[in-house]
């Protein structure tokens, strides 16, 4: 037996959190910090320096003797430069801790080598970092010791986001104001903010460490880049919910463990449909505190699987023609005395205003289809979607029948009057339907589904930051909030405008919803005609960021300024081109120095094997051809090996920026497809003996 655990005892022991802040804080003290908060005012200074005492006290407690300010820059993953507590040591010899209130509130890395896509020369050359105390401090223990990491947003000195927390906040801010003019609408007056929810379920591999470490690929780029299928791979579909292996499980539970010390609720864990996949989903939380608690996740996972010896693999496809992995990122919006605007109601009111907040969302996805799909790209992402495993390219929603049924009554007649099936819940106006609760049926193909009470975008790649999906979300449903507020506040006959209002709104979206298999052809080609945008790559999908339209939006809501786009358009062309720049020459190096000598040597075997069958006077047909078959694969792997030379050489000369990232796509990434080939074929020719790396087989199945 192991030993128990005391889930309620240990959950959020590293945090410091509400619990910890009571007891800990002067009375006085803990109720400015929360009207701070509750306001997104800057903390006065004396009151940060009683938090940075008590916050310090209670770390070195758990035996930190560091703090960090933990940030999330464009890289995708966290940054932090760690300080020790100490202060410059005393006549005595001794030194004293200390942790003031300015160093709480604002720090100041040497942010230069962090990308910032010309933002920095343009304004100012320093950066810093501001806490963002509305997500908890914790404190975290690895290898290294233990450390306070305060939670922080990072801007350049006049402001310019840096990060992907800021435009975040911003667009938590823009949401608030609009939801709550709209909840006002509907005689919520009681209400003082909205809040989006997310809940991100994780998906991931787990290797064997061992054999990670074998495979360059894996350690440079987070994938394998060649790799022939094992006999096996997921068309049981046994793995999906199957029974936990001892050694996963045993993981689990430490991970569930670690995860729960630092207040992340880690709830829901199963095995996913390929082999050496699993999932992991913590309970839904506050937007920004999501973004943390991912983050928290992934480095988490990563950890972990290091102590029990097994290597966690967060690339989006780490293994060609095996489902990759990817993150859904569950939103829902909710009022702070407990109303998910996302919910039919219970009220005829409240049923009115889901109809008008389900037609913003429509009308917000389909104007900004393209920006949706940008915030879900990354150079993983373009192997997953629209190769059936998940979402398509193409940006679509799913109602489920009832609700679509709804939509296409009142398009059509300017009434919807009946609804299809279950129990009914009462709108009062006679040209809307009474809804019935729980209607939706499941649908595992679109990219926007609607899931009951909060809407499931499933794009996200698993390697990614939750942040700016989230960050557009936020802001396209603003603006269409805003801009039905603004007609409805000045309506005269506020049933009726509600009411064309969400004809027309549905009636001028209803293209971009879609019940069917997502992964059909005739999908794409439907949607095609639908005239929706089908954006296949990462460089595609880019230049939707800096659209006139895009600027407008968030100008509007003051989430980016057009600088701040423009710089982020250039950090993604960047890491695109750096991110297959790694990926090439990491092939390059394995086929140069891995692959082709091993082969060569094999050859050589074969040939000695025939010479020796032939001098024994036998004919040795079959060495023979085999032979042949593995210098001709051989020959065309050298030539497309000078290719994908030639073309790397050519991509990595070229400037930075979008003509170098196309043709990174356009031309680098077929010379890879095309090495990769001919060496997939040889390892199935192959005597595994001499085949100088783990197989997919020894990664998926040996764990
Ligand atoms: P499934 O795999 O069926 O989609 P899961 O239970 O694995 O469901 O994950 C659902 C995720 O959605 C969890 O993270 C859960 O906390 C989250 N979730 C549930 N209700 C809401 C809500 N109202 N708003 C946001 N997220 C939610
Ligand atoms: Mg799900």
């Amino acid at each position: 037996m192991s030993e128990a655990i005391n889930v309620a005892e240990i959950f959020g022991q590293d945090v410091f959190n509400e619990t910890v802040m009571q007891e800990r804080l002067p009375k006085k003290i803990y109720k400015e910090l929360k009207k701070t908060v509750e306001e997104g005012k800057e903390l006065d200074l004396e009151i940060a320096d009683v938090i940075a005492h008590e916050m310090k006290e209670w770390a070195i407690d758990k035996g930190a003797t560091h703090y960090t300010h933990w940030f999330q820059p464009l890289t995708g993953v966290t940054a932090e430069k760690h300080d020790s507590f100490i202060s410059a040591p005393l006549d005595s010899g001794k030194v004293l801790m200390s942790f003031s209130g300015k160093e709480l509130i604002k720090g100041e890395p040497d942010a230069s080598s962090f990308p910032s896509g010309g933002l920095r020369a343009t304004f100012e050359a320093r950066g810093y970092t501001a806490w963002d105390a509305t997500s908890p401090a914790f404190v975290r223990h690895d290898s290294a010791g233990a450390t306070l990491c305060i939670p922080t947003a990072f801007c350049s000195y006049t402001g310019e986001a840096l990060d992907q927390k800021t435009p975040l906040l911003r667009s938590m801010e823009a949401i608030n104001t609009q939801a709550l003019r709209l909840v006002r609408l509907f005689g919520n007056m009681t209400a003082k903010k909205v809040t989006p929810s997310v809940g991100p379920e994780q998906e991931y591999f787990l290797v064997d460490a061992d054999k990670f470490r074998q495979r360059k690929d894996l350690i440079y780029t987070g994938r394998t880049l060649f790799g022939a299928m094992p006999p096996k791979g997921q068309e049981l579909d046994d793995h999906y919910f199957g029974t936990i292996k001892r050694r996963v499980a045993a993981f689990m539970k430490d991970l569930n463990v670690e995860l729960w010390k630092l207040g992340v609720s880690a709830k829901t864990q199963h095995n996913e449909v390929a082999p050496a996949q699993h999932e992991l989903a913590p309970i839904y939380a506050k937007v920004n505190v999501a973004v943390d608690h991912n983050q928290i996740i992934m480095q988490t996972l990563k950890r972990v699987a290091g102590q029990h010896n097994l290597k966690c693999l967060l690339h989006e496809k780490p293994f060609a023609g095996v489902n990759g992995s990817g993150k859904h990122n569950n939103w829902s919006l909710t009022t702070d005395d407990g109303k998910n605007l996302l919910e039919p109601g219970k009220t005829p009111h409240e049923n009115i205003q889901f109809l008008l907040v389900l037609a913003c969302i429509l009308r917000a996805v389909d104007k900004h289809a393209a920006l949706l799909r940008e915030s879900a790209a990354d150079p993983g992402n373009d192997h997953r979607l629209g190769a059936n495993e998940a979402p398509p390219a193409i940006i679509s929603v799913f109602l489920g029948e009832q609700l679509e049924d709804v939509v296409c009554q009142l398009v059509d007649t300017g009434e919807a009057t009946t609804c299809k099936k279950g129990g009914k819940l009462e709108t009062g106006v006679k040209t809307l339907p009474n809804l019935a609760k729980d209607a939706t049926d499941r649908n595992r193909t679109s990219p926007f589904a609607f899931t009951g009470n909060k809407f499931e975008f499933r794009m996200v790649g698993s390697r990614d930051s939750i942040a700016s999906p989230n960050t557009v979300i936020n802001t396209i449903v603003a603006e269409t909030f805003c801009d039905a507020c603004d007609l409805l506040e000045k309506s005269e006959d506020f049933e009726k405008a509600v009411h064309d209002l969400i004809k027309d709104y549905m009636t001028e979206h209803q293209r971009i919803i879609f019940n069917g298999n997502g992964y059909s052809d005739e999908w794409v080609e439907e949607a095609e005609r639908r005239g929706l945008p089908n954006i296949r790559s990462m460089v595609g999908a880019i230049p939707a960021l800096v659209t006139d339209e895009t600027v407008n939006l968030f100008e509007r809501f003051k989430v980016f300024t057009r600088a701040e786009l423009e710089s982020r358009a250039e950090i993604k062309y960047e890491n695109y081109a750096k991110a297959i720049n790694i990926e090439a020459r990491t092939m390059i190096d394995m086929a140069s120095k891995q692959l082709i000598p091993a082969i060569m040597k094999y050859t050589k075997t074969l040939a000695e094997t025939v010479i020796a069958v032939k001098e024994v006077g036998v004919s040795a047909q079959v060495q023979l051809a085999h032979l042949e078959e593995v210098s001709q694969l051989l020959e065309e792997a050298e030539k497309a090996l000078n290719i994908l030379w030639n073309v790397t050489e050519k991509a990595s000369a070229m400037e930075e920026g979008q003509e170098q990232a196309n043709y990174y796509h356009d031309s680098v990434i077929p010379a890879m497809e095309a090495l990769r080939a001919p060496i997939d074929k040889l390892e199935m020719k192959v005597d595994k003996e001499a085949w100088p790396m783990p197989s997919y087989g020894d990664l998926l199945f040996e764990v």
